[in-house]
């Protein structure tokens, strides 16, 4: 079965723990556009020098770039047997785009889901967000610590590393672009009737279990 899901919901909510989870699971690519535009920064591509400035800041990467990257990375082989979209859409304009790519494949978003967490709970989780900079894999330092002080448990030796864009006031300035410029997207896709929410407070393995009874997967 090949589907396409979109995850959707404010920073620090978990789509990107939850969104690895479900792509390994089923063996769907997890399209992550944080994750691609953070390495294009790293590796100091014409991208990443346009696009660090905005992340820097809080601030959305304009639709087009967006759009067009989603579109390249989306029509790659390992996405044949289905996606997870982390982090895409972020915007009307880019939902409509994604409907348009999807539709000229003869394809369409299968469900969206929406996970939902207070505000606060966001804020004190984002700043205990530490990751491994070789495997991107995510850790909590109060409620999900790595086994060894702070280096990754997969990669002995490396330490982990905190998102430029996780300190606070950056942190409120994407919580307030996401309420803007994102959340009208829960009624786009309430409207195609494709939503599906999923609490996402509590622990990891029960969210996620809620996501696969949402997807019925
Ligand atoms: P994330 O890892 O999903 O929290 O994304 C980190 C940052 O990358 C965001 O705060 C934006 O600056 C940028 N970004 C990621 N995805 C998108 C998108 N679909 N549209 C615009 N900017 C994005």
């Amino acid at each position: 079965m090949s589907v396409r899901v979109v995850l959707l919901g404010p920073p620090g909510v978990g789509k990107g723990t939850q969104g690895r989870r479900l792509a390994a699971q089923h063996r769907w690519s997890l399209i992550s556009t944080g994750e691609i535009l953070r390495d294009a920064v790293a590796r100091k591509t014409l991208l990443g020098l346009e696009a660090r400035k905005r992340m820097d800041s809080g601030l959305l990467v304009p639709d087009d770039v967006m759009i067009g990257l989603v579109r390249d990375r989306s029509a790659e082989d390992d996405s044949a047997a289905g996606f997870v979209l982390d982090g895409f859409p972020r915007t009307v304009p880019q939902a409509n785009a994604l409907d348009s790519m999807l539709q000229a494949r003869g394809q369409r978003p299968d469900a969206a889901v929406g996970f939902d967490a207070p505000a606060e709970e966001l804020v004190r989780r984002l700043s205990a967000r530490r990751e491994c900079p070789v495997c991107k894999r995510t850790y909590n330092l109060v409620t999900a610590p790595p086994q060894n002080n702070q280096e990754c448990d997969d990669h002995p030796g490396t330490v982990l590393t905190q998102r430029e864009d996780d300190k606070e006031e950056t942190v409120r300035k994407r919580l307030q672009v996401y309420r803007e410029q994102t959340s009208p997207l829960l009624d786009y896709y309430r409207g195609q009737g494709r939503l599906r929410m999923v609490p996402a407070t509590g622990p990891v393995d029960d969210v996620y279990h809620s996501l696969s009874r949402a997807l019925g997967c």
